[in-house]
């Protein structure tokens, strides 16, 4: 059977381009090689139907929210309870907590230091500003940088035209923030471990850098693009049944409006003619036909295993046979009998339970996590981002009950190609000491526990070197630069083959903004096509 398009990859990227595609009106086909769809996007019940799990990602930010309503998500179950503020307990029974309230904040801050709560105000004004700035670039198609092709250099110049906002302070300060670590910045400001320790987390999400390596201030910023929630800049939340049912939410509105989604169908290759794509061939041998095909898949997937590296470029595969995956990333999830009490917040409070829980207590600390983990040592210490969406969604879990998501760093990134089980459960046991230090009790309280650790993410997710993001997001894996020199536009040295996952610019999150996009870049260049200015 022939279609117009197919798609390698249900992941919320590949969704959103088949609904784009099929509203349309072209005829298409996704293909994914899990019994699921959703690929990071997912809740999955590894402790029995009662409990939904938000197995890997958990939070949305960066969801596009034109694609909310172009979808109409809502209608088919999208719903996001906005988190609490951070809460970050310490084992010597204090805590830092960051309430939305500025007065209420800087009480808060000045517990560990006068000169850090003043500061605090200035420093979410200006890295909201810089989010502004920035957060718009995420959204669209990065222009070819250093092509002198007519089109491509009015596209450089729409750009520069976007950031004509930006002044000489804010040219600086992104500059600053492009190349620095983020303990460059953060301990330019605060002096207190506690706020050092909070503030440095955003910058090393899913990487494999410490606190003190270059460019890790970017991801810190990168972390206040979102606005997904309420429009509200940097913001995060909770998506209703976990980020499964973001995922279910677009395949519902995929297949309403006609795309046909096919699982456990893998695709073991991308049949070329001429230079051009013509369809795929799955691991069973079906042969099928269609004039454009968009894969999802990581690009050393896509372009390593499902394509003949003889029929791309030189320099094309040797940018994608760099391109760096590490992460160290491992996700425990708890499923619990009762909620945390928090030795320095014994009383039940949404803001605090329903909040950005960080197990973080300086940044040395997480630079020292880092530094273990390079040199093949998982982290005695793990640092945890933790967060309890049961306190807002009573659907994850029975009552009384709750999930615990923990979303840690690092074991050393060759787990993801030599895991060490032991290892792996010996550091899920620290994170379950660190939980336990601060809310005692609560290693009693575990019903359940599922550790994904970068072998699993390799291999069951299809996520190489375990890296949550398809690829770190440092600055020189970023916009033009992602994933290959050239080919940021989602194109591929492929005629008729696009891409669109998170490696591409837009990813890295589920933003939904790569699926977006690429409907935009082929039926564009469809009518470029049958307006005789090109053959892509
Ligand atoms: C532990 C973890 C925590 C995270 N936390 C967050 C978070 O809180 N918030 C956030 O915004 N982001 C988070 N992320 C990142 C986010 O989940 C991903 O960037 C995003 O979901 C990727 O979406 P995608 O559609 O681009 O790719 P994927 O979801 O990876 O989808 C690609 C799909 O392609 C399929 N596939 C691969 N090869 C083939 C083949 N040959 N044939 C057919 N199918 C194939 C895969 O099985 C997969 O389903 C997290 C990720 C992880 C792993």
């Amino acid at each position: 059977m022939a279609y117009d398009v197919v798609i390698i990859g249900a992941g919320h990227n590949g969704l959103t381009a088949a609904a784009y595609l099929a509203r349309a009106g072209r005829k298409v086909l996704v293909l994914e090689r899990r019994p699921v769809v959703g690929g990071a996007a997912i809740s999955e019940h590894p402790f029995g139907p009662d409990y939904t799990v938000t197995a890997l990602s958990y939070v949305v930010s960066w969801l596009d929210r034109a694609m909310v309503r172009d979808l109409r998500l809502e209608e088919h179950g999208y719903h996001v309870y906005p988190q609490g503020p951070y809460f970050a307990p310490r084992r010597d029974g204090r805590h830092l907590r960051l309430p939305d309230d500025p007065a209420a904040r800087h009480e808060e801050i000045a517990k560990f230091s006068r000169k850090d709560a003043d500061a605090y105000a200035e420093w979410d004004a200006w890295l909201g500003r810089l989010g502004r700035l920035v957060g718009p670039l995420l959204h669209e198609i990065p222009p070819k940088v250093g092509s002198k092709r007519p089109a491509d250099l009015l596209s450089q110049a729409g750009l520069l035209g976007r950031l004509r906002g930006a002044g000489v302070r804010d040219a600086f300060d992104l500059t600053r923030l492009f190349t620095a670590s983020v303990a460059d910045i953060v301990e330019d400001r605060f002096a207190s471990d506690a706020m050092r320790g909070v503030l440095s987390v955003s910058g090393v999400i899913g990487g494999w850098a410490g606190p003190r390596s270059a460019g890790t201030a970017y991801v810190m910023l990168h972390h206040h693009l979102g606005d997904a929630v309420d429009g509200q800049v940097g913001a995060w939340g909770f998506p209703r049944g976990g980020m499964g049912a973001v995922s279910g939410a677009i395949a519902a509105a995929a297949r309403g409006f006609g795309a046909e989604i096919r699982t456990d169908a893998e695709v073991a290759r991308i049949d070329t003619r001429d230079g051009r794509a013509v369809g795929v061939t799955l691991g069973d041998g079906t042969e099928i036909k269609a004039s454009t095909v968009v894969t999802t898949a990581h690009p050393q997937i896509s372009f390593l295993r499902l394509l003949d590296r003889a029929d791309l470029p030189g320099d094309f595969v040797r940018d994608i046979e760099a391109y760096r995956s590490r992460s160290g990333t491992v996700k425990i999830n708890y499923a619990v009998d009762r909620l945390p009490v928090f030795a320095s917040h014994p009383d039940f409070d949404p803001q605090v339970h329903g909040g950005t829980i960080v197990l973080s207590e300086s940044l040395d600390d997480v630079e020292g996590a880092f530094r273990e983990a390079a040199a093949g040592q998982p982290a005695t210490l793990p640092f945890a981002d933790v967060c309890i969406p049961s306190v807002f969604d009573p659907t994850l879990a029975p009552e009384g009950h709750h999930i615990v998501s923990a979303f840690t760093q690092w074991v050393p990134h060759t787990y993801a190609s030599t895991p060490d089980r032991a290892g792996l459960s010996a550091y899920a046991d620290r994170l379950t000491a660190r939980l336990e230090a601060v809310a005692p009790g609560f290693t009693a309280s575990v019903v359940g526990r599922q550790v994904i650790g970068p072998h699993e993410m390799q291999q069951e997710y299809a996520l190489p070197g375990g890296n949550i993001f398809h690829g770190e997001l440092v600055p020189g894996q970023m916009f033009h630069c992602r994933p290959a020199a050239g080919y940021a536009d989602l194109r591929t040295p492929v005629k008729g083959l696009y891409q669109a996952g998170s490696a591409t610019h837009g990813g890295g999150g589920v933003t939904g903004v790569p699926g977006r996009n690429v409907v935009r870049q082929i039926l564009r260049d469809q009518r470029r096509f049958r307006l005789g200015f090109g053959s892509r």
